[in-house]
């Protein structure tokens, strides 16, 4: 098995430095890690189907990409089964403990908690994993391969290594605090020069034998070892014994249910994009960015140009404003999804748009049936990972999971890290007693910004796209859309685009590309402009006349394989 293993390590090395090269494939994969995709592509040449493959992938991610992802954390995924020819979500978001209350991140006097370290690191951000027990429906349903199988490939890579990668190193080498707290110090940092610890270097080979236990006792339980099991005392043993108030128990664990959700799907042009509904604000606020620009000629506006930025960032502060007030866990608020994205707001919203200069105010409507909430205030530090599989049958995965921040709560049980998903809640229940649609409540899941989409022209599978990036994924995967409707760009270079969007109040542009040469014109139009790095994921397949192709984003560590 392990020889198996590097055989096809080698062969798909070389595929992998000529990734954009490739010849389209009757499928694609395309993850944020090479070790991910190459054991995607493993279980395909297995006989596998799409959702093997990613249960493969997401076993590997929580190995190689501690820091974005894991089974300590939560997903969501998109699945378009070909044969039935529908399409499926699954909502694997964690879940808030029980006896969890909205003064969660409140101090003794009622002020909210400084964010990192104090709310981040810690008992109080961990929610109710729920990537496992995602990972387990989906293959009871779809799944082809045995279950166990499916964990090989991570559990050899666990037991023999890999080496650090530049992304893990400089992710450990910025976090202050995680080289405090065990295990996870002495798991992933080295005795430096005196007392100091310093991250593993790129290159060192890194193995995780808790991890490998883990694996080896859910491959052979199944899910219900994470939720009933020893791992479920791992993890409860691991909360308590760094806080003995920590409110998670065993029952939280073993209620845990995924959701199977009807994808929230809408027309663009001739094209259905279809993603994630709430608790993910991600598709509902992708779609009113989409269908406010809908209407402009985006067809003849180069991605990189003035007019494109100024109406891009128009649209999107027009959709967080309403994001921001009425996105939240849809079993508990009721979220205003029909009156969004219905024609007549939508128009009303619109007209707000002078194309030649910034709206000076843009606050949040009043669509139909929305109830009366205050502001959230999201704070998100970016981690996370998105990826795209398409098997040579067209069944197609499009999966964005997180444990949160780099790192998620920084505490770890089991091998694996424990995600801070809770503190994407308003940290304040309420402003001048007027209360927030996202504050925490007990088995409540806090709002996402998570977008895995599937795009279908005449019923038929079209393209797959997403992206990590804290509240900036919306914008990342909102304009993947348009680069594969109106610019009709190959995903390869749809993922170099450079970034831009306003979520509030700042024209936000990505630093060291061409668009520092818009900010005094695009100041000169009224935006406040800030020039920032952004750290986008996109992992995107599209389907031509000749097969599939695929994108990595440069800026993240993946690889592209196609699937013959
Ligand atoms: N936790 C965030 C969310 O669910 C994602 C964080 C990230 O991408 O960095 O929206």
């Amino acid at each position: 098995m392990r020889l198996f293993i590097l055989s096809v390590f080698s062969i798909f090395f070389i595929t992998a430095c000529n990734a954009s090269d490739l010849k389209p494939g009757k499928g694609i994969i395309a993850t944020s890690n090479s070790h991910a995709s190459k054991a995607a592509s493993e279980i395909l040449k297995r006989g596998g189907n799409a959702i093997d493959a990613a249960i493969a992938v997401q076993l590997v991610l929580t190995l190689t990409e501690p820091q974005a992802t894991g089974i300590g954390g939560g997903a969501f995924m998109l699945y378009w089964d070909a044969r039935q020819s529908k399409l499926f979500s699954l909502d694997g978001r964690e879940t808030a403990p029980s006896r969890a209350k909205d003064d969660l991140f409140l101090d003794k006097s009622g002020n909210k908690k400084p964010f990192y370290p104090d709310a981040v690191i810690g008992v109080n951000s961990v929610g109710v994993p729920g990537v496992i027990r995602l990972l387990e429906e989906s293959h009871k349903k779809f799944g082809r391969l045995e279950w166990a199988k499916l964990f090989d490939y991570a559990i050899t890579l666990s037991e023999d290594g890999f080496a650090v990668s530049p992304d893990l190193n400089r992710t450990l080498s910025y976090l202050s605090y995680l080289k405090t707290i065990e295990p996870a110090a002495s798991l992933y940092y080295q005795e430096g020069v005196g007392e100091k610890k310093e991250p593993l270097p790129v290159g060192h080979i890194f193995r995780n034998q808790e991890y490998a236990k883990t694996l080896r006792r859910i491959a052979s339980l199944g899910a219900i070892d994470f939720y009933e099991g020893e791992t479920a005392d791992l993890i409860i043993n691991a909360l308590k014994e760094f806080d003995s108030k920590a409110l998670m128990t065993l029952s939280d664990l073993k209620n845990y249910e995924i959701i199977w959700r009807e994808p929230l799907c809408q027309m663009y042009r001739s094209y259905n994009i279809c993603s994630m509904p709430p608790p993910s604000s991600g598709g509902l606020t992708m779609l009113i960015m989409l269908k406010i620009l809908e209407d402009f000629d985006i067809k003849s506006l180069k991605p990189e140009s003035k007019e494109m930025v100024h109406l891009f960032s128009e649209a999107s502060r027009l959709a967080y404003a309403d994001r921001g007030y009425y996105m939240a866990d849809p079993d508990f608020v009721k979220v205003p999804v029909d009156g969004l994205l219905s024609d007549e707001y939508i128009d009303q919203r619109r007209s707000l748009i002078n194309q030649k200069e910034l709206v000076k105010e843009v606050t949040h409507g009043r669509p139909k049936g929305a109830l009366d909430f205050e502001k959230n205030i999201d704070i998100s530090k970016p981690s996370t990972s998105h990826f795209v599989i398409v098997d040579n049958e067209g069944n197609a995965v499009s999966m964005t999971s997180t444990v949160e921040g780099p790192f998620g709560s920084h505490l770890m049980a089991g091998g694996f890290i424990l995600n801070n998903e809770l503190t994407d809640f308003s940290m304040i229940p309420e402003v001048n007693g007027k209360k927030i649609a996202n504050r925490v409540e007990g088995n409540k899941r806090p709002m996402s910004s998570m977008t895995p989409t599937i795009i279908f022209k005449d019923s038929n599978l079209f393209a797959l796209t997403g992206s990590p990036g804290g509240t900036s994924i919306i914008n990342y995967v909102t304009k993947s859309v348009l680069g594969l409707i109106d610019w009709n760009l190959d995903p390869k270079d749809i993922v170099k685009l450079p970034h831009y969007m306003n979520k509030g109040k700042v024209t936000e542009l990505e630093e060291n590309t061409i668009l520092e040469d818009l900010q005094s014109d695009l100041e000169a139009m009224g935006h406040r402009v800030r020039v920032m790095p952004k750290r986008s994921g996109l992992h995107i397949a599209l389907k031509k006349p000749t097969g599939y192709v695929g994108g990595a984003d440069p800026r993240r560590e993946g690889l592209v394989l196609n699937v013959e």
